[in-house]
């Protein structure tokens, strides 16, 4: 294999700028990818097109019929991927780093989880031994014996966003793989190179060759990916735009998708204003608040209000924001300039509208400064929409079900926080909020990789989290043995 563009960049030698068939592709490699915060190429590309994918649809589905690959061989291969991951975080945190928003700090955390994930899906093997089936206690079924194993769905197409380029890969992959599956893999355009180098480590770990391609492409790439009547299941995470649009074209198929969030933190009358204060800042504008998980709106009750758009406020003028490669930044840039511009507008917009500014506001090329907005009106797009960028917005409240009512006023309902004392106003809240997890004296920017992870309405489809997405991703088969 001739040396790759990637190399010469420093990224850590990734094989190809793309994989199918089991030959990493080296030629055409035309699609630069760049350093967000200064232009800089870190790495060049194949920009996929439909006869790569019609080429990848291929070899995985030929994987998967003529290559053995036994679930104890599986969890062998995820459990060495996760220990190489281990082995190689320096360079891979570089990679992750160089391409996407994230400080090298916060690039060290997302490839430590993704060791976690992949460890995890190793650990979900037992899942797939399935169940036997209750004949003997109903008249029709006396006589009969039954079980299931889980089998894999075959073709998963796995579509994934920019702003976890490592650990959503292995959201997708590791269940995927260690049901059975084989997966083409089609990473965000813009962080191509984290997806790339996860896929050289399940390779070195033992991954039979053809069972996984990973291609970046365009949407009508994407697109025909997604027609491709080959592929029998698609799981995504990205935009609900995005989302609309894949399904409409999978039809009658299986489809799991994690969407977008416009998460709400509740802070009490008897909450802790310090601790919800500190989660609130670290919450909204880490990794620039592009997070699904970030949280955009706070509800603070009236009587601790002050104190709280204070600290707030103090905490985000305190965040040093800068060059991704220093530890001591704590916010880089946003994903382009566009976006960050995207975000100036949208504060400008409620600006016009009567919101204030209390704190940041300033916009330096693609870094944008946390921001800090009060008096915002109802109907801002700063309230309704998903900013995915390093803006809270802090109004006040006096009855904490019209706080509930209003953080749960969204298209949105992926996770929501609560800061109080009391037990009963915990359990109150938890029970209306229209969202997939309700922390309790936590931001809704908490998860562990083992939990079922999702949302209502507009936030996805399904549950992801390694566990559930086995489940998702595999389908019991039963066997029925009739006594003649
Ligand atoms: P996006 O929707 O623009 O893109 C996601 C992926 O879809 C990319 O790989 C993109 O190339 C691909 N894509 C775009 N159009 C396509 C098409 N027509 N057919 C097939 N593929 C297509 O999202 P993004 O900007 O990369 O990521 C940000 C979004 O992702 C936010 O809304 C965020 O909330 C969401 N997100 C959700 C979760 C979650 O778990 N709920 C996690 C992270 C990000």
């Amino acid at each position: 294999v001739a040396p790759p563009a990637l190399d010469a960049a420093g990224t850590g030698g990734i094989p190809g700028g793309g994989y199918l068939d089991g030959r990493w592709l080296t030629d055409d490699l035309a699609l630069e990818v760049v350093d967000p915060e200064d232009g800089s190429v870190v790495g060049r590309v194949r920009l996929a097109g439909p006869a790569d994918v019609d080429a990848a649809v291929g070899g995985v589905s030929r994987s998967l019929r003529e290559d053995a690959w036994e679930l104890w061989e599986r969890r062998e291969t995820l459990e060495r991927a996760a220990a190489l991951v281990r082995e190689e975080h320096e360079r891979l945190a570089a990679i992750l780093s160089a391409e996407s928003s994230k400080t090298i700090t916060e690039a060290l955390r997302e490839v430590a989880r993704t060791a976690e994930t992949l460890r995890l899906s190793a650990a979900a093997a037992p899942l797939l031994e399935g169940e036997t089936l209750p004949f003997a206690d109903t008249a029709r079924g006396a006589g009969r014996i039954g079980w299931n194993r889980r089998e894999p769905l075959g073709v998963v197409a796995a579509i994934t966003p920019f702003n976890d380029p490592m650990n959503l890969v292995a959201h997708k992959v590791g269940p995927a793989l260690i049901a059975g599956n084989a997966v083409v893999l089609k990473p965000a355009q813009k962080t191509p190179l984290s997806a790339l180098a996860l896929l050289d480590l399940l390779l070195r770990a033992g991954m039979p060759p053809r069972r996984m391609a990973a291609l970046v492409s365009d949407r009508e790439a994407g697109t025909a990916l997604v027609r491709d009547r080959r592929v029998d299941a698609v799981s995504f995470t990205g935009g609900p735009a995005t989302g609309d649009l894949i399904a409409a074209t999978a039809g009658a198929r299986k489809t799991l998708m994690e969407l977008g969030g416009n998460n709400a933190v509740i802070v009490c009358e008897d909450g802790d204003v310090s601790a919800a204060a500190a989660g609130i800042v670290d919450g909204a504008f880490g990794v620039a608040g592009q997070n699904c998980l970030s949280v955009q709106r706070v509800l603070a009750h009236a009587a601790v209000y002050d104190e709280l758009v204070a600290l707030v406020s103090e905490g985000a003028r305190g965040l040093v924001v800068g060059t991704k490669r220093s530890p001591s930044t704590d916010v880089g840039p946003l994903i382009s300039r566009r976006e960050a511009d995207r975000v100036q507008s949208w504060i400008r917009e409620a600006e016009a509208q009567g919101a204030r500014i209390v704190a940041g506001g300033g916009l330096h090329g693609a870094f944008h400064e946390p921001t800090v907005l009060v008096d915002v009106p109802a109907g801002a797009r700063v309230l309704e929409e998903e900013v995915f960028g390093p803006v809270v917005s802090i109004l006040p409240f006096t009855e904490l079900d019209d706080a509930i009512a209003r953080a749960d006023a969204t298209d949105y309902g992926l996770q929501a926080g609560v800061f109080t004392a009391s037990v009963t106003v915990a359990m109150h809240a938890a029970a209306r909020l229209r969202v997939g997890t309700v922390l309790v004296n936590e931001t809704s920017d908490f998860r562990i990789d083992a939990m079922p992870f999702g949302g209502s309405r507009r936030s996805g489809v399904g549950r992801e989290g390694v566990a559930s997405a086995v489940l998702e991703l595999s389908a019991p088969k039963n066997v029925i043995l009739n006594r003649l």
